[in-house]
């Protein structure tokens, strides 16, 4: 028995030093890093959108945001906390990138955000969105949560739309256990999302305590040996009782904490980030040359980055030929603790925990291309912790997969 589990993800290590004393200036340092101008720590990614949302409401009377129809089930949580209704929209065959042309029917003047999203550090395309949201009196929120450290064009995303936000959740590039980064381009913004931050967030010391509590487990247990029983018996437990959606977590809480971020893991994010950089480039050297292995495969498709976009490297995004083909090279691998996995399991019609959230009309079937992606979609994680022998067992399985097709 191997007793090793690889997370799904390729997250940022921690490391006890990062307990050492410092400044707890982890927004400014983001900040710095990617040249956002006066970003907010916030307590989750979830809560940036929350805070986000919060304010466009005050610059608009429309009351409609378009989201993904693939996406993190906690966007839609968000949507409806704010009390705005979801209106969710296609994806682009065979890719995360919203349709446009769904996007243009969907349209209307109750519109008042729409949220494309960098999936996976892989960057969506912003800036078409936006030009065609902008001639509609439209907003933009850029959902950058698994894209920190992604560029356009020598920018970072998150940027090219009117708001934008990182998620620093456990497993996310750099991670706090739960936390966000919110920030926007536009200073007449800003001080809305800083009005927004100041009206609905709080001190909690509860919520402080338990958060610090996670982060010391998360930095104790966040290694091949730890994640085995803190990831991969949970993992296994899940899919024996055939619940796919509690598997790979999908299964959120309604409830989102809205509190400040203690000094605590401030000051521990901000030790973690001084590696994040070198960590970054070693992942995308590693992805470059996996890529290259998985091309020699044909047959299935990988995402990757139009030219001009550098993504950053947490996983690969597998597209096979079929769901029956995906699910043939998935179902012995997702227990193997190689970090294969799938990312969101549905679109968001097809949670039932959600129905209550959209509106009683809403169905997988008006968005074909994200229920076809999410059918037939896997994820192999980019973790330096697999080895070459590691990836070298999981093309093997999906070669045999493909002789036998
Ligand atoms: C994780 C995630 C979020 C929410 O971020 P949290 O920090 O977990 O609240 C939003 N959007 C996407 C695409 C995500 O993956």
């Amino acid at each position: 028995m191997n007793y090793r589990e690889l997370p799904p993800t390729a997250g940022l290590p921690p490391s006890w030093r990062d307990l050492l004393p410092g400044p707890a200036t982890l927004a400014q340092a983001l900040g710095d890093w990617l040249h956002l101008p006066e970003p907010l720590l916030t307590c989750s990614g979830t809560a940036a959108l929350v805070i986000a949302l919060d304010a466009l409401k005050s610059q608009s009377p429309r009351r409609v945001v378009i989201l993904p129809a693939y996406t993190c089930p906690l966007v839609l949580l968000a949507v409806a906390h704010c009390q705005l209704e979801a209106r969710l929209c296609d994806l682009a065959p065979d890719h995360f990138d919203l349709d446009p042309a769904h996007l243009a029917r969907l349209i209307d003047d109750d519109v008042l955000a729409v949220i494309p999203t960098h999936l996976g550090g892989r960057v969506a395309d912003v800036a078409g969105i936006t030009a065609l949201a902008h001639a509609l009196g439209v907003f933009v929120i850029e959902d950058a949560a698994q894209a920190l450290g992604a560029e356009s064009e020598g920018t970072s995303v998150g940027l090219a739309g009117d708001i934008g936000f990182f998620s620093l959740a456990a497993g996310k590039g750099l991670s706090i256990f739960e936390g966000g980064l919110l920030f926007s381009r536009d200073a007449g913004l800003r001080a809305a999302l800083r009005q927004s931050h100041d009206r609905l967030i709080q001190r909690d010391w509860q919520w402080s305590g338990l958060r610090l509590l996670q982060m010391l487990g998360y930095t104790a247990l966040y290694n091949p040996r730890g994640l085995y029983p803190a990831y991969g018996q949970p993992l296994r437990q899940s899919l024996e009782q055939g619940d796919k959606v509690a598997a790979v977590g999908d299964d959120f809480d309604r409830d989102i904490p809205l509190h400040t971020v203690s000094r605590w893991r401030q000051v521990m994010g901000r030790h973690a980030l001084a590696r994040l950089p070198a960590f970054i480039a070693q992942t995308r050297a590693q992805a470059e040359r996996r890529l290259a292995q998985l091309d020699t495969l044909g047959g299935l498709h990988v995402m990757r980055d139009a030219n001009g976009n550098t993504g950053t490297w947490p996983f690969f995004m597998v597209l096979m030929k079929t769901e029956a083909e995906r699910d043939a090279v998935l179902n012995p691998l997702w227990t193997r603790g190689l970090g294969v996995s799938r990312l969101f399991i549905h679109t968001l019609p097809d949670y039932d925990y959600l129905t209550d959230c959209l509106p009683p009309t809403a169905s997988s079937q008006d968005t074909p291309h994200a229920r076809d992606f999410a059918a037939r979609m896997f994820t192999i994680t980019n973790s330096p912790w697999l080895s070459d022998d590691d990836f070298g067992e999981i093309l093997a399985v999906i070669r045999k997969v493909q002789a036998g097709s």
